[in-house]
Protein backbone atom coordinates (compact mmCIF):
# COMPACT_ATOMS: atom_id res chain seq x y z
CA UNK A 1 0.00 0.00 0.00
CA UNK A 2 1.38 3.41 -1.20
CA UNK A 3 0.05 6.19 1.69
CA UNK A 4 -0.23 10.16 0.21
CA UNK A 5 -0.10 12.11 3.32
CA UNK A 6 -2.14 15.71 2.99
CA UNK A 7 -0.09 18.10 5.33
CA UNK A 8 -2.44 21.03 6.45
CA UNK A 9 -1.80 22.57 9.70
CA UNK A 10 0.43 19.85 11.19
CA UNK A 11 3.93 20.75 9.39
CA UNK A 12 5.90 18.61 11.70
CA UNK A 13 7.85 14.90 11.89
CA UNK A 14 7.26 14.43 15.52
CA UNK A 15 4.24 13.41 17.07
CA UNK A 16 2.29 13.79 14.10
CA UNK A 17 -0.63 11.20 14.44
CA UNK A 18 -1.57 10.77 10.67
CA UNK A 19 1.65 10.55 9.14
CA UNK A 20 3.36 8.65 11.81
CA UNK A 21 0.20 6.16 11.19
CA UNK A 22 0.73 6.78 7.25
CA UNK A 23 4.64 5.38 7.85
CA UNK A 24 3.28 2.25 10.00
CA UNK A 25 0.73 1.18 7.02
CA UNK A 26 3.03 2.11 4.16
CA UNK A 27 4.24 -1.30 2.26
CA UNK A 28 4.88 0.71 -1.02
CA UNK A 29 6.26 4.13 0.27
CA UNK A 30 4.43 7.22 1.44
CA UNK A 31 4.43 10.21 -0.34
CA UNK A 32 3.63 13.82 1.16
CA UNK A 33 1.48 16.93 -0.10
CA UNK A 34 0.89 20.34 0.46
CA UNK A 35 -2.08 22.33 -1.35
CA UNK A 36 -1.45 26.14 -2.20
CA UNK A 37 -4.90 27.43 -2.12
CA UNK A 38 -4.69 31.07 -2.60
CA UNK A 39 -8.45 31.32 -2.92
CA UNK A 40 -9.17 29.55 0.48
CA UNK A 41 -6.64 31.20 2.13
CA UNK A 42 -8.26 34.78 1.17
CA UNK A 43 -11.94 33.44 2.12
CA UNK A 44 -10.62 32.96 5.06
CA UNK A 45 -8.27 36.45 5.68
CA UNK A 46 -4.85 33.96 6.28
CA UNK A 47 -2.75 36.59 6.82
CA UNK A 48 0.25 36.92 4.62
CA UNK A 49 3.15 36.06 7.44
CA UNK A 50 0.91 33.22 8.05
CA UNK A 51 1.54 31.66 4.79
CA UNK A 52 5.22 32.80 4.55
CA UNK A 53 5.75 30.80 7.65
CA UNK A 54 4.02 27.76 6.40
CA UNK A 55 6.15 27.82 2.86
CA UNK A 56 9.12 28.72 5.53
CA UNK A 57 8.58 25.56 7.47
CA UNK A 58 7.82 23.68 4.08
CA UNK A 59 11.03 24.63 3.32
CA UNK A 60 12.67 22.92 6.70
CA UNK A 61 9.83 19.79 6.38
CA UNK A 62 11.08 18.87 2.40
CA UNK A 63 14.74 17.93 2.94
CA UNK A 64 13.70 16.23 6.32
CA UNK A 65 10.91 14.08 4.79
CA UNK A 66 13.66 13.50 1.91
CA UNK A 67 15.85 11.52 4.47
CA UNK A 68 12.99 9.31 4.99
CA UNK A 69 12.27 8.09 1.20
CA UNK A 70 9.26 11.04 1.81
CA UNK A 71 8.91 13.21 -0.84
CA UNK A 72 7.01 16.44 -1.01
CA UNK A 73 4.54 17.62 -3.40
CA UNK A 74 2.96 20.63 -4.16
CA UNK A 75 0.16 21.64 -6.04
CA UNK A 76 -2.02 24.45 -6.31
CA UNK A 77 -5.64 24.65 -6.43
CA UNK A 78 -7.79 27.04 -8.77
CA UNK A 79 -10.71 27.18 -6.45
CA UNK A 80 -11.49 26.47 -2.40
CA UNK A 81 -14.07 24.15 -4.47
CA UNK A 82 -11.74 21.81 -6.54
CA UNK A 83 -9.41 20.79 -3.79
CA UNK A 84 -10.75 17.36 -2.72
CA UNK A 85 -10.45 16.81 -6.18
CA UNK A 86 -7.13 17.61 -6.84
CA UNK A 87 -6.13 15.54 -3.91
CA UNK A 88 -7.95 12.77 -5.18
CA UNK A 89 -6.33 13.40 -8.77
CA UNK A 90 -2.57 13.71 -7.34
CA UNK A 91 -2.93 10.34 -5.12
CA UNK A 92 -4.00 8.55 -8.32
CA UNK A 93 -1.57 10.08 -9.93
CA UNK A 94 1.46 9.17 -7.57
CA UNK A 95 0.12 5.43 -7.53
CA UNK A 96 -1.28 5.68 -4.40
CA UNK A 97 -4.03 3.87 -2.35
CA UNK A 98 -5.00 5.66 0.20
CA UNK A 99 -4.83 9.00 1.72
CA UNK A 100 -4.12 10.51 5.38
CA UNK A 101 -4.72 13.36 7.38
CA UNK A 102 -5.36 15.00 10.77
CA UNK A 103 -9.12 16.48 11.31
CA UNK A 104 -10.05 20.15 11.13
CA UNK A 105 -13.03 21.57 12.86
CA UNK A 106 -13.77 24.82 11.12
CA UNK A 107 -17.12 24.19 9.10
CA UNK A 108 -15.11 24.65 5.71
CA UNK A 109 -12.67 22.02 6.55
CA UNK A 110 -14.88 19.45 7.71
CA UNK A 111 -17.18 19.92 4.40
CA UNK A 112 -14.32 20.04 2.26
CA UNK A 113 -12.90 16.67 3.93
CA UNK A 114 -16.46 15.20 4.11
CA UNK A 115 -16.35 15.41 0.31
CA UNK A 116 -13.13 14.39 -0.62
CA UNK A 117 -14.17 11.10 2.14
CA UNK A 118 -16.91 10.53 -0.21
CA UNK A 119 -15.25 11.06 -3.53
CA UNK A 120 -11.92 9.07 -2.81
CA UNK A 121 -14.60 6.49 -1.87
CA UNK A 122 -16.15 6.42 -5.30
CA UNK A 123 -12.49 6.75 -6.68
CA UNK A 124 -11.59 3.26 -4.71
CA UNK A 125 -9.03 4.85 -2.56
CA UNK A 126 -8.82 4.85 1.15
CA UNK A 127 -9.04 7.72 3.61
CA UNK A 128 -7.50 7.88 6.99
CA UNK A 129 -8.20 10.09 9.25
CA UNK A 130 -6.63 10.86 12.87
CA UNK A 131 -7.29 13.56 15.65
CA UNK A 132 -4.29 15.57 16.22
CA UNK A 133 -4.94 19.21 16.47
CA UNK A 134 -6.08 19.11 20.10
CA UNK A 135 -4.86 16.78 23.37
CA UNK A 136 -8.15 15.26 23.67
CA UNK A 137 -10.49 15.02 20.88
CA UNK A 138 -13.11 17.54 20.35
CA UNK A 139 -16.79 15.73 21.17
CA UNK A 140 -15.56 13.75 23.74
CA UNK A 141 -15.36 15.79 26.89
CA UNK A 142 -19.24 16.35 27.65
CA UNK A 143 -21.72 16.66 30.62
CA UNK A 144 -23.13 14.32 32.70
CA UNK A 145 -26.48 14.76 29.97
CA UNK A 146 -24.34 14.02 27.26
CA UNK A 147 -23.86 17.82 26.15
CA UNK A 148 -21.17 19.95 25.07
CA UNK A 149 -19.84 22.11 27.63
CA UNK A 150 -19.93 25.81 27.57
CA UNK A 151 -18.51 27.12 30.35
CA UNK A 152 -15.06 26.82 30.06
CA UNK A 153 -14.19 25.58 34.41
CA UNK A 154 -16.43 22.59 34.18
CA UNK A 155 -15.04 22.10 30.69
CA UNK A 156 -11.44 21.92 32.03
CA UNK A 157 -12.04 19.98 35.01
CA UNK A 158 -14.03 17.02 32.98
CA UNK A 159 -11.26 17.74 30.08
CA UNK A 160 -8.60 16.65 33.29
CA UNK A 161 -10.66 13.63 34.37
CA UNK A 162 -11.08 12.78 30.68
CA UNK A 163 -7.20 12.97 30.25
CA UNK A 164 -6.50 10.55 32.73
CA UNK A 165 -7.73 7.74 30.37
CA UNK A 166 -6.33 8.64 27.39
CA UNK A 167 -3.23 7.51 25.59
CA UNK A 168 -1.63 11.18 24.80
CA UNK A 169 1.71 9.87 24.64
CA UNK A 170 4.06 12.20 21.73
CA UNK A 171 5.37 10.04 19.40
CA UNK A 172 8.64 9.65 17.35
CA UNK A 173 9.30 11.11 14.35
CA UNK A 174 7.85 8.00 11.78
CA UNK A 175 10.26 5.36 10.51
CA UNK A 176 12.02 5.41 7.01
CA UNK A 177 10.46 4.25 4.03
CA UNK A 178 11.30 2.38 0.91
CA UNK A 179 12.40 4.59 -1.96
CA UNK A 180 10.17 5.49 -4.38
CA UNK A 181 10.71 6.93 -8.07
CA UNK A 182 8.83 10.07 -7.15
CA UNK A 183 10.88 13.45 -7.25
CA UNK A 184 10.29 16.01 -4.21
CA UNK A 185 8.86 19.22 -5.92
CA UNK A 186 10.35 23.46 -5.37
CA UNK A 187 8.52 24.88 -2.09
CA UNK A 188 8.24 28.51 -3.71
CA UNK A 189 9.00 31.09 -1.64
CA UNK A 190 5.86 33.19 -1.78
CA UNK A 191 2.36 33.17 -3.47
CA UNK A 192 0.91 35.80 -4.83
CA UNK A 193 -0.97 37.93 -3.21
CA UNK A 194 0.58 36.78 0.27
CA UNK A 195 3.35 39.33 0.06
CA UNK A 196 4.62 39.41 4.07
CA UNK A 197 6.48 42.28 5.05
CA UNK A 198 6.96 40.75 8.80
CA UNK A 199 10.78 40.03 9.68
CA UNK A 200 10.68 36.47 9.00
CA UNK A 201 13.67 36.39 11.79
CA UNK A 202 11.05 36.61 14.37
CA UNK A 203 9.63 33.32 13.87
CA UNK A 204 12.04 30.92 12.62
CA UNK A 205 10.60 27.89 10.87
CA UNK A 206 11.35 24.64 11.75
CA UNK A 207 10.44 21.78 14.66
CA UNK A 208 13.76 22.67 15.96
CA UNK A 209 13.26 26.26 16.73
CA UNK A 210 9.93 25.34 18.21
CA UNK A 211 11.34 22.93 20.89
CA UNK A 212 13.90 25.17 21.40
CA UNK A 213 10.96 27.85 21.98
CA UNK A 214 9.38 25.19 24.35
CA UNK A 215 12.75 24.07 25.95
CA UNK A 216 13.67 27.72 26.81
CA UNK A 217 10.23 28.58 28.26
CA UNK A 218 9.95 25.36 30.32
CA UNK A 219 13.66 25.92 31.63
CA UNK A 220 13.69 29.69 32.49
CA UNK A 221 10.21 31.57 32.50
CA UNK A 222 7.36 28.49 33.34
CA UNK A 223 8.12 28.74 36.75
CA UNK A 224 7.21 32.19 36.83
CA UNK A 225 4.57 32.57 34.11
CA UNK A 226 1.83 32.95 36.53
CA UNK A 227 2.92 35.99 38.02
CA UNK A 228 4.36 37.20 34.51
CA UNK A 229 1.95 36.53 31.99
CA UNK A 230 -0.12 39.81 32.11
CA UNK A 231 2.79 42.11 31.53
CA UNK A 232 3.42 42.61 27.42
CA UNK A 233 6.55 44.30 28.24
CA UNK A 234 8.37 41.12 29.81
CA UNK A 235 9.24 37.99 27.56
CA UNK A 236 7.11 36.15 30.36
CA UNK A 237 4.91 33.92 27.65
CA UNK A 238 6.27 31.20 25.40
CA UNK A 239 5.42 33.18 22.28
CA UNK A 240 4.47 29.41 20.88
CA UNK A 241 1.01 30.39 19.55
CA UNK A 242 2.25 30.61 15.87
CA UNK A 243 3.70 27.22 15.87
CA UNK A 244 0.88 25.42 17.59
CA UNK A 245 -1.46 27.15 14.98
CA UNK A 246 0.52 25.76 12.26
CA UNK A 247 1.40 22.68 13.64
CA UNK A 248 5.00 22.85 14.00
CA UNK A 249 4.72 21.93 17.61
CA UNK A 250 2.29 19.61 18.76
CA UNK A 251 -0.12 20.50 22.41
CA UNK A 252 0.76 17.03 23.76
CA UNK A 253 4.66 17.49 23.29
CA UNK A 254 3.85 21.10 24.86
CA UNK A 255 1.79 19.48 27.97
CA UNK A 256 4.77 17.03 28.21
CA UNK A 257 6.92 19.57 28.94
CA UNK A 258 5.26 21.63 30.98
CA UNK A 259 3.87 18.54 33.50
CA UNK A 260 7.74 17.07 33.53
CA UNK A 261 8.90 20.96 34.39
CA UNK A 262 6.26 20.44 37.27
CA UNK A 263 7.22 17.08 38.96
CA UNK A 264 4.77 15.58 37.20
CA UNK A 265 1.87 16.60 38.59
CA UNK A 266 -1.06 18.77 36.79
CA UNK A 267 -1.65 21.72 39.35
CA UNK A 268 -5.07 23.02 37.97
CA UNK A 269 -8.54 22.07 38.62
CA UNK A 270 -10.55 20.99 41.67
CA UNK A 271 -8.93 17.77 41.98
CA UNK A 272 -5.74 19.80 43.17
CA UNK A 273 -6.05 21.52 46.46
CA UNK A 274 -3.43 23.92 46.13
CA UNK A 275 -2.30 26.71 44.24
CA UNK A 276 -2.10 26.83 40.51
CA UNK A 277 1.98 26.57 39.78
CA UNK A 278 3.41 28.18 36.82
CA UNK A 279 3.51 25.42 34.74
CA UNK A 280 -0.35 24.84 36.10
CA UNK A 281 -1.50 28.20 34.73
CA UNK A 282 0.12 27.31 31.23
CA UNK A 283 -1.29 23.96 31.11
CA UNK A 284 -4.85 26.05 31.92
CA UNK A 285 -3.77 28.29 28.28
CA UNK A 286 -3.41 24.71 26.53
CA UNK A 287 -6.95 24.44 27.92
CA UNK A 288 -8.17 27.31 27.02
CA UNK A 289 -7.07 26.19 23.30
CA UNK A 290 -8.51 23.11 23.29
CA UNK A 291 -12.04 24.53 24.50
CA UNK A 292 -12.45 26.56 22.16
CA UNK A 293 -11.76 24.19 19.36
CA UNK A 294 -14.37 21.77 20.81
CA UNK A 295 -16.72 24.79 20.67
CA UNK A 296 -16.04 25.35 17.27
CA UNK A 297 -16.64 21.61 16.31
CA UNK A 298 -19.89 21.53 18.26
CA UNK A 299 -21.27 24.91 17.04
CA UNK A 300 -20.33 25.54 13.10
CA UNK A 301 -22.18 29.14 13.83
CA UNK A 302 -18.92 29.75 15.47
CA UNK A 303 -17.39 29.87 11.42
CA UNK A 304 -20.28 31.78 10.08
CA UNK A 305 -19.76 34.92 11.99
CA UNK A 306 -22.14 34.48 14.08
CA UNK A 307 -22.64 35.50 17.88
CA UNK A 308 -23.04 32.48 20.23
CA UNK A 309 -25.45 34.07 21.75
CA UNK A 310 -27.85 35.35 18.92
CA UNK A 311 -29.67 38.62 20.87
CA UNK A 312 -26.40 39.88 20.48
CA UNK A 313 -26.51 39.77 16.92
CA UNK A 314 -28.85 42.57 16.86
CA UNK A 315 -26.55 44.84 18.85
CA UNK A 316 -26.84 48.87 16.53
CA UNK A 317 -22.91 48.71 16.00
CA UNK A 318 -21.24 51.65 14.89
CA UNK A 319 -19.88 52.24 11.25
CA UNK A 320 -17.17 54.54 11.93
CA UNK A 321 -15.22 53.64 9.36
CA UNK A 322 -12.95 56.50 10.06
CA UNK A 323 -12.60 55.22 13.98
CA UNK A 324 -12.05 52.07 12.91
CA UNK A 325 -8.96 52.83 10.77
CA UNK A 326 -7.45 54.45 13.67
CA UNK A 327 -7.65 51.55 15.30
CA UNK A 328 -6.36 49.89 13.16
CA UNK A 329 -3.70 51.73 12.65
CA UNK A 330 -2.86 52.74 16.32
CA UNK A 331 -3.99 56.23 16.24
CA UNK A 332 -6.89 55.87 18.65
CA UNK A 333 -5.03 58.09 21.32
CA UNK A 334 -5.58 55.40 23.94
CA UNK A 335 -1.28 54.46 24.04
CA UNK A 336 -1.99 51.05 25.62
CA UNK A 337 -4.39 50.04 22.44
CA UNK A 338 -1.88 51.48 19.93
CA UNK A 339 0.87 50.20 21.49
CA UNK A 340 -0.99 46.99 21.14
CA UNK A 341 -2.18 47.54 17.29
CA UNK A 342 1.55 48.33 16.56
CA UNK A 343 2.78 45.86 18.05
CA UNK A 344 0.59 43.60 15.82
CA UNK A 345 1.19 45.68 12.66
CA UNK A 346 4.73 45.32 13.21
CA UNK A 347 5.56 41.66 14.07
CA UNK A 348 2.05 39.53 13.40
CA UNK A 349 1.92 38.97 16.80
CA UNK A 350 0.20 40.59 19.67
CA UNK A 351 0.32 40.10 23.40
CA UNK A 352 -2.93 38.13 25.59
CA UNK A 353 -3.46 40.90 27.65
CA UNK A 354 -3.34 43.52 25.37
CA UNK A 355 -5.45 41.56 22.60
CA UNK A 356 -7.98 41.64 25.55
CA UNK A 357 -7.96 45.57 25.74
CA UNK A 358 -7.82 46.58 22.23
CA UNK A 359 -11.04 44.52 21.48
CA UNK A 360 -12.56 45.39 24.34
CA UNK A 361 -11.82 48.84 22.97
CA UNK A 362 -13.27 48.47 19.64
CA UNK A 363 -16.16 46.80 20.62
CA UNK A 364 -17.33 49.03 23.66
CA UNK A 365 -15.51 52.17 23.38
CA UNK A 366 -15.88 52.67 19.54
CA UNK A 367 -18.73 50.18 19.35
CA UNK A 368 -17.62 48.68 16.29
CA UNK A 369 -19.05 45.27 15.62
CA UNK A 370 -16.55 42.40 16.66
CA UNK A 371 -16.45 41.00 13.39
CA UNK A 372 -14.39 43.77 11.85
CA UNK A 373 -11.65 43.43 14.75
CA UNK A 374 -11.79 39.44 14.28
CA UNK A 375 -11.27 39.88 10.55
CA UNK A 376 -8.40 42.25 10.80
CA UNK A 377 -6.76 39.85 13.26
CA UNK A 378 -6.72 37.34 11.09
CA UNK A 379 -5.43 39.05 8.28
CA UNK A 380 -2.71 40.79 10.28
CA UNK A 381 -1.87 37.39 12.90
CA UNK A 382 0.60 34.81 11.90
CA UNK A 383 -1.02 32.93 15.21
CA UNK A 384 -4.12 33.59 13.11
CA UNK A 385 -6.54 30.16 14.53
CA UNK A 386 -10.31 30.48 13.85
CA UNK A 387 -11.23 29.02 17.16
CA UNK A 388 -8.66 31.12 19.34
CA UNK A 389 -9.57 34.25 17.78
CA UNK A 390 -13.24 34.08 17.32
CA UNK A 391 -13.30 32.23 20.97
CA UNK A 392 -11.34 35.73 22.39
CA UNK A 393 -13.10 38.17 19.99
CA UNK A 394 -16.49 36.64 21.48
CA UNK A 395 -15.55 36.92 24.89
CA UNK A 396 -13.84 40.43 24.72
CA UNK A 397 -17.63 41.57 23.34
CA UNK A 398 -19.78 39.91 25.57
CA UNK A 399 -21.43 37.81 23.15
CA UNK A 400 -19.51 34.49 23.20
CA UNK A 401 -20.35 31.85 25.74
CA UNK A 402 -18.50 32.06 29.40
CA UNK A 403 -17.44 35.83 27.57
CA UNK A 404 -16.83 38.46 30.19
CA UNK A 405 -20.39 40.24 31.52
CA UNK A 406 -21.21 43.51 29.04
CA UNK A 407 -20.99 45.86 32.21
CA UNK A 408 -17.19 45.02 32.93
CA UNK A 409 -15.67 46.86 30.23
CA UNK A 410 -11.80 47.67 30.57
CA UNK A 411 -10.65 51.18 31.63
CA UNK A 412 -7.72 50.91 28.83
CA UNK A 413 -5.56 53.71 30.93
CA UNK A 414 -5.98 51.30 34.56
CA UNK A 415 -5.18 48.43 32.37
CA UNK A 416 -2.49 50.40 31.54
CA UNK A 417 -1.55 51.66 34.75
CA UNK A 418 -1.98 48.13 36.05
CA UNK A 419 -0.52 45.98 33.57
CA UNK A 420 2.49 48.31 31.88
CA UNK A 421 3.33 50.73 35.50
CA UNK A 422 6.65 52.25 33.75
CA UNK A 423 5.43 52.59 30.74
CA UNK A 424 7.89 50.31 28.97
CA UNK A 425 5.84 48.54 26.56
CA UNK A 426 3.72 51.53 25.30
CA UNK A 427 7.36 53.60 24.85
CA UNK A 428 8.54 50.26 22.43
CA UNK A 429 5.92 50.42 20.30
CA UNK A 430 4.42 54.42 20.69
CA UNK A 431 8.18 56.22 20.05
CA UNK A 432 6.05 59.52 20.03
CA UNK A 433 5.88 58.80 23.77
CA UNK A 434 9.43 57.27 24.40
CA UNK A 435 10.36 60.91 26.21
CA UNK A 436 7.30 61.32 28.05
CA UNK A 437 8.23 61.24 31.89
CA UNK A 438 5.84 59.51 34.93
CA UNK A 439 2.34 58.59 34.53
CA UNK A 440 1.41 61.21 31.33
CA UNK A 441 2.71 57.83 29.27
CA UNK A 442 -0.96 56.59 29.81
CA UNK A 443 -2.68 59.21 29.62
CA UNK A 444 -0.96 62.36 28.00
CA UNK A 445 -3.90 64.63 28.58
CA UNK A 446 -2.62 64.39 31.84
CA UNK A 447 0.51 66.92 30.03
CA UNK A 448 -0.12 70.36 30.04
CA UNK A 449 -1.67 71.78 26.55
CA UNK A 450 1.42 73.48 25.29
CA UNK A 451 3.52 69.94 26.00
CA UNK A 452 1.06 67.99 24.74
CA UNK A 453 0.82 70.31 21.58
CA UNK A 454 4.41 69.12 20.81
CA UNK A 455 4.12 65.29 20.54
CA UNK A 456 3.08 63.70 17.08
CA UNK A 457 0.17 62.17 18.78
CA UNK A 458 -3.30 61.99 18.37
CA UNK A 459 -6.28 62.89 21.13
CA UNK A 460 -7.94 60.58 22.60
CA UNK A 461 -10.98 59.16 19.66
CA UNK A 462 -13.40 58.98 22.59
CA UNK A 463 -13.85 60.04 26.12
CA UNK A 464 -13.54 56.21 27.86
CA UNK A 465 -16.53 57.15 31.00
CA UNK A 466 -19.39 58.27 27.90
CA UNK A 467 -18.33 55.88 25.74
CA UNK A 468 -18.56 52.97 28.45
CA UNK A 469 -21.96 54.17 29.53
CA UNK A 470 -23.19 54.08 25.70
CA UNK A 471 -22.27 50.52 25.76
CA UNK A 472 -23.98 49.52 28.37
CA UNK A 473 -26.81 50.81 27.63
CA UNK A 474 -26.55 49.26 24.46
CA UNK A 475 -26.09 46.18 25.16
CA UNK A 476 -28.83 46.31 28.26
CA UNK A 477 -31.95 47.35 25.91
CA UNK A 478 -30.53 44.57 23.30
CA UNK A 479 -30.39 42.08 26.33
CA UNK A 480 -33.79 43.21 27.82
C1 LIG B 1 -9.21 38.93 20.83
C2 LIG B 1 -8.28 37.73 20.93
C3 LIG B 1 -7.86 37.09 19.76
C4 LIG B 1 -7.02 35.98 19.83
N1 LIG B 1 -6.63 35.35 18.66
C5 LIG B 1 -5.85 34.25 18.70
C6 LIG B 1 -5.47 33.57 17.52
O1 LIG B 1 -5.88 33.90 16.41
N2 LIG B 1 -4.62 32.50 17.64
C7 LIG B 1 -4.16 32.08 18.85
O2 LIG B 1 -3.39 31.11 18.90
N3 LIG B 1 -4.53 32.70 19.99
C8 LIG B 1 -5.34 33.77 19.96
N4 LIG B 1 -5.70 34.40 21.12
C9 LIG B 1 -5.28 33.81 22.40
C10 LIG B 1 -3.96 34.33 22.98
O3 LIG B 1 -3.93 35.73 22.98
C11 LIG B 1 -2.73 33.81 22.26
O4 LIG B 1 -2.83 32.41 22.10
C12 LIG B 1 -1.46 34.10 23.07
O5 LIG B 1 -1.31 35.47 23.26
C13 LIG B 1 -0.26 33.55 22.32
O6 LIG B 1 0.92 33.86 22.98
P1 LIG B 1 1.82 32.71 23.61
O7 LIG B 1 2.06 31.66 22.61
O8 LIG B 1 3.02 33.39 24.20
O9 LIG B 1 0.87 32.16 24.73
P2 LIG B 1 1.17 31.42 26.12
O10 LIG B 1 0.69 32.32 27.20
O11 LIG B 1 2.54 30.92 26.20
O12 LIG B 1 0.13 30.19 26.06
C14 LIG B 1 0.49 28.93 25.49
C15 LIG B 1 -0.46 28.57 24.39
O13 LIG B 1 -1.78 28.42 24.89
C16 LIG B 1 -2.72 28.88 23.93
N5 LIG B 1 -3.44 30.02 24.49
C17 LIG B 1 -2.97 30.95 25.36
N6 LIG B 1 -3.95 31.81 25.71
C18 LIG B 1 -5.05 31.43 25.03
C19 LIG B 1 -6.38 31.92 24.97
N7 LIG B 1 -6.79 32.98 25.68
N8 LIG B 1 -7.25 31.29 24.15
C20 LIG B 1 -6.88 30.22 23.43
N9 LIG B 1 -5.63 29.69 23.46
C21 LIG B 1 -4.73 30.30 24.25
C22 LIG B 1 -1.94 29.32 22.70
O14 LIG B 1 -1.89 28.25 21.79
C23 LIG B 1 -0.57 29.62 23.30
O15 LIG B 1 0.49 29.51 22.36
C24 LIG B 1 -6.57 35.51 21.08
C25 LIG B 1 -6.99 36.16 22.25
C26 LIG B 1 -7.83 37.26 22.17
C27 LIG B 1 -8.26 37.94 23.45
Amino acid sequence: MRVLHWFRRDLRLADNRALHDACQRATDGVVALFVISPEEWRDHDDAACKVDFWLRNLADLKPRLAKLNIPLKIVTASSAKTVPDLVIATARKLGCDAISFNREYEVNESRRDARLIQRADQAGLATIAHHDRCIIEPGTVRTQQGATYTVYTPFMNQWLVVLDSEDVTALPEPRKQKPIDITADDIPTGVKGFESDIDPALWPAGERSASGRLGAFVRDRISSYKAERDIPSVNATSTLSPYLAAGIISPRQCLHAAVESDGGVIRIGKRYKGKPSGAGAWINELVWREFYIHLTHAYPKLSMRKAFRPEYDSIPWSNDESAFHAWCKGQTGYPIVDAAMRQLNQTGWMHNRCRMIVAMFLTKDLLIDWRNGERYFMRKLIDGDLASNNGGWQWSSSTGTDAAPYFRIYNPTTQAERFDPEGAYIRQWVPELADVQGDAVHDPQRLPGLLRSTLDYPEPLVDHTKARDRAIDVFAKVKS
